[in-house]
């Protein structure tokens, strides 16, 4: 697939790996429908983005509302006309033991990482299926979708149910036009790991995967021959940030 002129929908998309990706994707000649819930930081990476030639818009969305979802998707079509791409990227994961994880703990980080993903998707591939060219849902998952991490086993618990969800819907839509992919990256250096107790994180985020190099992940799986079935990359750095 060409970038250009194709149109992406991104949520999570005002901080971390969702900037980046939006930025590598408008610079490939994307229009981007740029989501998250705080208006301010989302309209200030806009506005830095529209300034460099990129054509993005931008739709306060929690992803764990349905009606928000909806309008998401409903301003996209409005603005482009079309939905080629949705990228899952949308999350959020408190740090707690077993015993320290509350039901408010466990429904937030389920709501964002696995409810959120059911709901943009189940909203957007309507239009996917409608257009000719069909559409791609990229879900940004995370290696804690493949292995189990101590004090995050509801985060665990959501992006394991990620893989899940992602791979009964490429059977439930085998034959279709529709392309899901899942991008697991270890610990990213992004504004995430501020809210973490780690007194080492600072130290080691230069070690950690780059956001920049998850977005461009991204963006080489969008640009494959669509004949290429790619059903998962996982990126991890040869030694721990930590060691
Ligand atoms: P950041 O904390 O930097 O950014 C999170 C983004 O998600 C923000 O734009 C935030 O904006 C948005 N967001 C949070 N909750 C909601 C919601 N309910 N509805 C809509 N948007 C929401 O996170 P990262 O960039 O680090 O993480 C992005 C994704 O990458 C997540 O899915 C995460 O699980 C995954 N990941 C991250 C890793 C890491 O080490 N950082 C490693 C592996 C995977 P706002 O608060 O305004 O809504």
């Amino acid at each position: 697939m060409e970038l250009e002129d194709k149109v992406i929908i991104v949520t999570g998309a005002s901080s971390g790996i969702g900037l980046e990706i939006v930025k590598v994707l408008a610079a490939g000649g994307a229009k981007i429908a740029m989501a998250a819930r705080k208006m301010e930081k989302l309209e200030k990476a806009a506005t830095d983005l529209a300034s460099t030639g990129a054509t993005v818009i931008v739709v306060p969305t929690d992803v764990t509302r349905a009606a928000d979802c909806r309008a998401l998707v409903r301003a996209t079509v409005d603005a482009f006309g079309q939905i080629d791409v949705l990228v899952n990227n949308a999350g959020y994961a408190p740090p707690a033991s077993l015993l320290e994880t509350t039901e408010e703990v466990w429904d937030v980080t389920l709501n964002v990482c696995l409810k959120g993903v059911y709901l943009m998707t189940q909203t957007a591939v309507p239009t996917m299926l409608e257009q000719s060219q069909g559409g791609t849902i990229i879900n940004i998952s995370s290696v804690a979708g493949k292995n189990g991490y101590e004090n995050l086993s509801a985060y665990c618990a959501a992006k394991w149910g990620v893989h899940g969800f992602t791979e009964a819907l490429r059977a439930e839509f085998e034959g279709e036009n529709l392309r899901f992919h899942l991008i697991c990256p270890a610990a990213v250096a992004t504004p995430w790991w501020d809210t973490r107790n780690d007194p080492q994180a600072d130290k080691v985020m230069k070690r950690m995967i780059q956001p920049d190099e998850v977005a461009e992940a991204v963006r080489w799986v969008l640009t494959q021959p669509n004949r290429l079935r790619i059903d998962e990359i996982v990126i991890r750095t040869h030694r721990s940030p930590w060691d």
